[in-house]
């Protein structure tokens, strides 16, 4: 509850969701918003046929929420030649009217909460809190882009004429923009990147990921109804092997953005750059590997709570998560101690309730990577604590949060994407090791400072590369227009998901001289 209400303060621009009554009205409201959901291809034209595939909830597969149907590969031409005819019309609408339907959108998506946030639990598994918070960041961002449409898109700029010239710049859509979302955020990233692609006047090819396939569809869906054309944004549901290759290695495409893997980001790129034509822009978001320091001046409370959330909350799956704890050696006996209590009143289970802290991870694949790591962990680490997993959880895909005590960073080959901490003691000469450390890994999103010195803070702020750095507070939950998120190096891009450039870099600037 107390995460609920300061997500919700958090995410301030959209709708007021606040206490505890209103909680209890909204979980009657999602359960009733529960349906058999069914999504298929939004292609004009098309005639998508191919076998559905089942989709199954997360926290108990043998509960079956819905179907949906994959693109083939004559759905996607058909799309790709919608897409390039609707392009000029839509980017010569004016910025305000797009703005104006992104705006209904998003007031749509206010009054549809409850179906909303049932999709979230029931297709992701993720819990109530994290859900609400979803479907404002998805409200957030739709207004947030609208906005900046309006006063970036909205008049030419003026330029000085020192040749006794009229001079001016204006921004327009690339063209066609692929949106390949990830299904950790299944509607606010899905939203969020359409928007902004649609904001700055590009036809949208809108692929999710297809464990939240279902959700992506009713958002399409509803994008549709407050009036944005069906040939400017069409769904294309598939795997990315079939389905987002066949986009990225395709011509007319003019721009992708996706969040996901570093290693999809690779091919991504691979694909666009071997394609001797145009040249796409990419705007990737990707993972990270964590971490959160604090030194001895740290208080053992705040740390240990805000560890938890950033570890724990959404079962870990965020690429902001915070991955490993380096705490300094002095007050390590006392953290480690606190850790281990605060985990053992972490409730894992059915994301449908409030009472629950830790849902499901998204899907088998999913859990065996976890389990795998934690057999690693097992014999190489020294294990601090493991959640013990309630039996009502059986049927479903959890796994339980766990915290380990490693010796170095070279022990973590990869990003874990999942509830599992990793702590590792550093004493007072080592902290320019320790940021080293954190810079060779590559990765650059998030990092985490507790510490109650000023010139500490300031010595690891400005050494380590990372694109949002936290200051004895979780590192999780980046609010849209006032943490503009997204990393460097292996983590991404940029520009920021949620901040002031991110339109720009889905738009081509053209400069007008008129002889006068
Ligand atoms: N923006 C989210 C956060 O700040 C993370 C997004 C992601 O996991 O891709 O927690």
């Amino acid at each position: 509850l107390y995460r609920f209400a300061g997500e919700a303060r958090n995410n301030s621009m959209g709708a007021n969701l606040s206490n505890d009554d209103t909680l209890a009205a909204l979980a009657d409201q999602i359960n009733a918003a529960v349906k058999p959901w069914a999504a298929t291809p939004l292609v004009p034209g098309a005639n998508p046929s191919g076998a559905a595939i089942a989709v199954s909830n997360p926290a108990d597969r043998r509960q079956r929420i819905g179907e949906w149907t994959p693109a083939d590969a004559a759905t996607v031409e058909q799309a790709l030649k919608n897409a390039v005819a609707a392009h000029e019309g839509w980017d010569s609408t004016p910025a305000a009217s797009r703005a104006a339907i992104l705006e209904h959108a998003a007031d749509q998506l206010e009054k549809r909460m409850p179906e909303f946030i049932a999709l979230c639990v029931k297709e992701a598994g993720k819990s109530l809190s994290a859900s609400v918070a979803e479907v404002r960041e998805a409200v957030d961002f739709l207004r947030y882009y609208a906005l900046k449409a309006r006063e970036q898109f909205g008049q030419p700029i003026p330029l000085p004429g020192p040749t006794g010239e009229s001079n001016q710049l204006s921004l327009h859509g690339r063209g066609v923009f692929v949106c390949i979302s990830p299904w950790n955020f299944p509607l606010a990233i899905y939203l969020g990147q359409i928007a902004a692609a649609l904001a700055s006047g590009n036809a949208v090819i809108a692929k999710p990921a297809e464990q939240t396939t279902l959700t992506a569809f009713v958002a399409t869906r509803l994008l549709h109804e407050a009036g944005v054309p069906k040939d400017v944004l069409q769904f294309l549901p598939g795997d990315g092997a079939t389905v987002g290759a066949a986009l990225t290695r395709d011509l007319r495409v003019d721009g992708v953005c996706f969040t996901g893997s570093t290693e999809t980001a690779w091919a991504i790129n691979r694909a666009l750059a071997g394609r001797n034509g145009p040249i796409a822009a990419l705007i990737a978001e990707t993972g990270g590997q964590n971490a959160l320091i604090a030194d001895s001046s740290a208080l053992p409370e705040q740390l240990v709570k805000d560890a938890i959330a950033s570890a724990f909350d959404s079962a870990g799956q965020r690429c902001s998560a915070a991955r490993v704890l380096f705490v300094q050696a002095d007050i390590a006996d006392k953290v480690v101690k606190m850790l281990a209590g605060a985990m053992d009143e972490l409730v894992v289970g059915d994301p449908a309730l409030l009472s629950t802290d830790v849902g499901p991870v998204i899907d088998e694949d999913a859990r065996k990577v976890l389990v795998e790591h934690a057999a690693r962990m097992d014999r190489e680490a020294t294990p601090i604590k493991a959640v013990t997993l309630p039996e009502a959880t059986a049927h479903g895909s959890f796994f339980a949060p766990r915290a380990y005590e490693i010796a170095s960073l070279s022990q973590l080959q990869r990003e874990v994407f999942g509830p599992v901490l990793h702590v590792i003691r550093w004493k007072a000469d080592e902290l320019d090791a320790v940021l080293d450390a954190i810079n060779a890994t590559g990765y650059g999103l998030t990092l985490g400072i507790h510490s109650r010195i000023d010139s500490t803070i300031a010595r690891i702020a400005a050494r380590v590369k990372v694109g949002n750095c936290y200051v004895n507070r979780n590192q999780i939950g980046a609010v849209v227009g006032v943490q503009p998120f997204g990393g460097e190096g292996l983590s991404g891009t940029g520009p920021k998901a949620g901040g002031p450039h991110y339109l720009l870099r889905f738009a081509t600037e053209r400069t007008m001289t008129v002889n006068t």
